[in-house]
């Protein structure tokens, strides 16, 4: 283990507390990554003195959760959240008003964290580490383990398995056996969490170096089921072709090979999640999943949704996954490269093609070759470079020069600068003012009421 050598001005930050006689320690994650020796970004402060004492002694304070027993505090370039010490959580059940127990000792508060790798406190005064619940052995061991008895733990607070199986990913450590036997039971709890809460731990998984194995231990605790039935409908689903792995250990193949960015791994790990509800077996017992990007990008909108996803990454996610399957070949027009290009934008092709390369790993479980892609990319290259339209906003008309010829705001304008749009995406030297108000003035017809 590493020794805890936090900046200098987290001591500095302590004085003040310190000196007005109260305790001040760094806690949670902070001292868990220093004693890892990885990198630690932000800083856990926990104290006897309250929110309002705490406010007092510094310049600059946040409110931040007052009412929970929290303010960050602003010193020197810092930014450190002070809680008063608790004993219980407040993690709500959703039926229960969230309350509040102040304690009076660094023990009581570390009793009522997580796992016992979370649940160290480093004394900011003497430099001492307070391990009450063998926090650095489990650490040296690798392991997850709840601070005492896991099933009662999570039934506290649902959330907490999630996070089990986090920290295993982040760490590369494995989730002790009674804590890990706890999950299953406590899948009743689980349902009433926040979505916003399971979010956040997600996001934290699929970011890990290897997210399968967070995804794996989610499927095997049953947590996976509670969280996307859509995914665990993917088991057992097999293909053919060049194809390894069933539908789900493909998705989980694809998604430790994409790069990590939340963007990517969310399609990598979405973007054949229609597959079940695609499948059909035709006469002579030949499988298809025809049209099986419509059904993943319905499939990963609704469940994006659901987990309160921003809708910009709803939105780009459904794009790649629409867009995945095509499949380049030299006898592609301008004109085709010019309307894939189009239908993907250009600000999405770079993830586009990082999320072939992952579907590819995901196929054939080892590494594709990223030149397999140089033909399309150098194709698209020359096509960007003589400078063409590819959005209404490159069109030689705008909205005012259509409503000049009679063309209404509203859909009917829409639809015919959809249908110039096209017109000149097939035929660059058509995107000249008079040419294309003649085609509106001709076209406008089929789309006046
Ligand atoms: P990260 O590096 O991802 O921020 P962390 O350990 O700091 O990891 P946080 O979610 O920031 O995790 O929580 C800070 C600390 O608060 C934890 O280390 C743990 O001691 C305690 N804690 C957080 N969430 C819970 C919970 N649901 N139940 C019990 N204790 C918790
Ligand atoms: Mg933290």
């Amino acid at each position: 283990m590493r020794a805890i050598r936090p900046p200098r001005e987290l001591f500095d930050f302590a004085r003040p507390l310190i000196e007005a006689g109260k305790a001040c320690f760094l806690v949670g994650g902070a001292v868990r990554d220093y004693l890892l020796g990885r990198e630690v970004s932000d800083f856990d402060a926990a104290s006897d003195a309250l929110p309002e004492e705490v406010a007092k002694l510094y310049r600059r304070v946040i409110p931040t959760g007052i009412k929970h027993g929290t303010v960050t505090v602003l010193f020197k370039g810092l930014e450190i959240e002070v809680t008063t010490f608790r004993t219980e959580s407040d993690y709500g059940d959703g039926r229960h008003p969230d309350k509040v127990h102040f304690a009076s000792t660094i023990e009581e508060d570390l009793s009522r964290r997580d796992f016992t790798i979370n649940a160290m406190a480093f004394d900011l005064a003497d430099r001492s580490l307070r391990d009450p619940h063998g926090g650095r052995d489990d650490l040296a061991r690798g392991i997850v383990k709840a601070v005492g008895d896991p099933l009662e733990r999570f039934g506290e607070d649902g959330l907490r398995p999630l996070r089990a199986i986090r920290f295993a990913t982040q760490l590369g450590f494995e989730i002790e056996g009674a804590t890990l036997a706890a999950i299953a039971p406590s899948l009743g709890r689980f349902r009433l969490v926040s979505r916003e809460r399971v979010r956040e731990e997600l996001q934290k998984i699929l970011l890990a170096e290897r997210p399968s194995t967070g995804l794996r231990l989610l499927e095997g605790t049953g947590l996976l089921a509670e969280i996307s039935p859509e995914l665990t409908a993917c088991r057992g689903v097999e293909q053919k072709g060049m194809h390894i792995y069933d539908v789900l250990d493909h998705l989980y193949a694809s998604v430790d090979a994409a790069p990590p960015d939340l963007l990517l791994r969310l399609a990598a790990l979405l973007h054949d999640i229609g597959k079940p509800a695609a499948k059909e077996e035709r006469p002579g017992g030949e499988i298809t999943f025809y049209r099986h990007e419509e059904y993943s990008a319905r499939d990963a909108e609704n469940l994006l949704k659901r987990l309160r996803f921003p809708n910009a990454v709803v939105e780009d996610v459904v794009l790649l996954i629409q867009c995945h399957m095509f499949s380049y070949d030299e006898a592609w027009s301008d004109a085709a490269v010019r309307r894939f290009i189009a239908r993907v934008g250009p600000d999405n092709l770079d993830d586009l093609f990082a999320l072939r390369l992952a579907d590819g790993a995901g196929i054939v479980g080892r590494p594709i070759d990223p030149r397999s892609l140089e033909p399309l990319r150098g194709r698209i290259e020359a096509v960007l470079a003589a400078g063409q339209a590819f959005g209404l906003a490159d069109l030689a008309v705008k909205g005012r020069d259509l409503a000049s010829i009679g063309i209404a705001p509203g859909p009917a304008m829409g639809a015919v600068l959809k249908e110039l749009l096209e017109t000149v995406i097939d035929d660059p030297a058509m995107n000249e003012r008079e040419r294309l108000l003649a085609i509106a003035a001709n076209i406008k017809g089929k789309y006046s009421v």
